[in-house]
């Protein structure tokens, strides 16, 4: 690790991409960027840096998938490295502070920080409900954190007790605000946010899949004069994903599946269904065919959903039946196809969807099946990825 050296990271000048070269990162940053194989900037990244880079304030329109995450880790960490610290603040005070709506988002970013930051002395704490609030306390008070990660009921938690001040938070990151809006989590954030510095003196990239005008409301007050980059969801969408529909009775869908999984190269794949009860008994379905496959849906607990999504992330498990909710922030690389056994009713989600794969330039597809109740749902998914679809009856089946 010592013996490394920026030249040994080749990534050739393209035409339209921009290279983290381009950007005068730290070596040790640029160093674990080699190392997690990232060579040309994502849209979102290309945009965001220049400006989050020179302390600007970002709003970013993004969903997952689309490399956000890097995006703002990025910004934080040169932030750290051009402005070491004379002295060490005391622990449980964080230099940046970023705010996610479920624990899997947080986990997910906490271990993207780790890996962006591994050659540099930062040290990352997260605190999410659901877990064991006594461990994340002493990981809190052994060290000094430079970047902490945390659910909003959790960090009020925290604050409350006076294991954490925000007093010292210089950049700020709120992810997803759209989904804590959606959940509630609102008046706990802004309690958050009033406890860091004011907004002239720290920096805040906040992101939101969507900008409605609670969303953008919420972004005016918390940021100044931002620069506003959308990152469109067409792009996660159609680029990388090849979009099929099926046309299919509603009986036949569980042969389809099973058909689906015996004679395509599904490697990886996640069902989608519209509703928790369904998610169930599909598994059920699967698991009496020896099909070994595990729900991830909101009434399952946490730790079992976590074991769940590691054992699938290490590609112990092939097969994931989810819900919108509890799938949304799933962002596993090599997911091959995503399924919707049934099309969602918001066009969102269906982008959402099949977001889980064609991650990161790699290629995925989706098999949408379409009967009769899931066709009322298609002319806004039409609308939404701004194409007309094309239903086939499956030749693979
Ligand atoms: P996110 O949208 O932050 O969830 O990122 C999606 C995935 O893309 C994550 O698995 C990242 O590790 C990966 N990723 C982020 N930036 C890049 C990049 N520039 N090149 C390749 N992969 C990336």
């Amino acid at each position: 690790m010592h013996d490394w050296n920026l030249e040994d990271f080749v990534v050739p000048e393209i035409e339209g991409k921009d290279r983290f070269h381009d950007f005068a990162l730290p070596a040790p940053l640029m160093q674990a960027i080699a190392k997690l194989g990232y060579e040309y900037c994502t849209p979102i990244q290309s945009r965001a840096l220049p400006y989050a880079l020179s302390d600007y304030d970002v709003t970013g329109q993004a969903q997952t998938g689309t490399g956000k995450t890097a995006a703002f880790l990025i910004a934080v960490l040169t932030r750290f490295w051009e402005n070491p610290l004379a002295e060490p603040l005391p622990p449980g005070s964080p230099r940046a502070l970023i705010l996610a709506p479920t624990r899997e988002l947080a986990l997910q970013i906490e271990g993207d920080a780790k890996g962006l930051s591994r050659y540099m002395d930062e040290r990352t704490v997260c605190v999410v409900g659901g877990m064991d609030l006594q461990k994340q306390k002493e990981k809190l008070a052994k060290k000094p954190v430079d970047i902490l990660i945390g659910t909003p009921g959790r960090l009020i938690d925290f604050l409350n007790r006076n294991d954490v001040s925000l007093k010292h938070v210089e950049a700020l990151v709120i992810d997803e605000a759209d989904r804590m809006l959606d959940m509630g989590f609102i008046p706990d954030v802004r309690r958050i946010v009033y406890q860091t510095p004011h907004k002239r003196r720290r920096q805040t990239l906040f992101f939101s899949a969507t900008f409605n005008e609670d969303v953008m409301r919420l972004a005016e007050s918390w940021t100044i004069d931002p620069e506003h980059i959308v990152v469109e969801p067409e792009h996660v969408a159609t680029d990388t994903v090849e979009q099929k529909f099926w046309m299919i009775g509603n009986r036949e869908k569980d042969e389809a599946l099973l058909r689906l999984f015996e004679n395509t190269k599904t490697e990886r794949a996640i069902v989608f269904t519209n509703r928790r009860d369904q998610t169930h008994r599909l598994v059920k379905f699967l698991q009496r065919k020896h099909v070994e496959c595990e729900a991830l849906a909101g009434d399952i607990p946490q730790r079992k959903r976590l074991a769940t999504l590691n054992r699938f992330k290490e590609g112990q498990l092939k097969y994931l039946i989810a819900t919108d909710v509890a799938g949304r922030g799933i962002h596993v690389d090599g997911i091959t196809h995503v399924i919707n056994y049934e099309l969602p009713e918001d066009p969102e989600d269906y982008v959402h969807r099949i977001g889980r794969t064609g991650r990161a330039g790699a290629n995925g597809t989706s098999i949408s099946f379409v009967a009769e109740d899931d066709a009322f749902n298609l002319p806004a998914i039409e609308q939404y990825i701004g194409m007309k679809v094309d239903c086939t009856v499956p030749d693979e089946l």
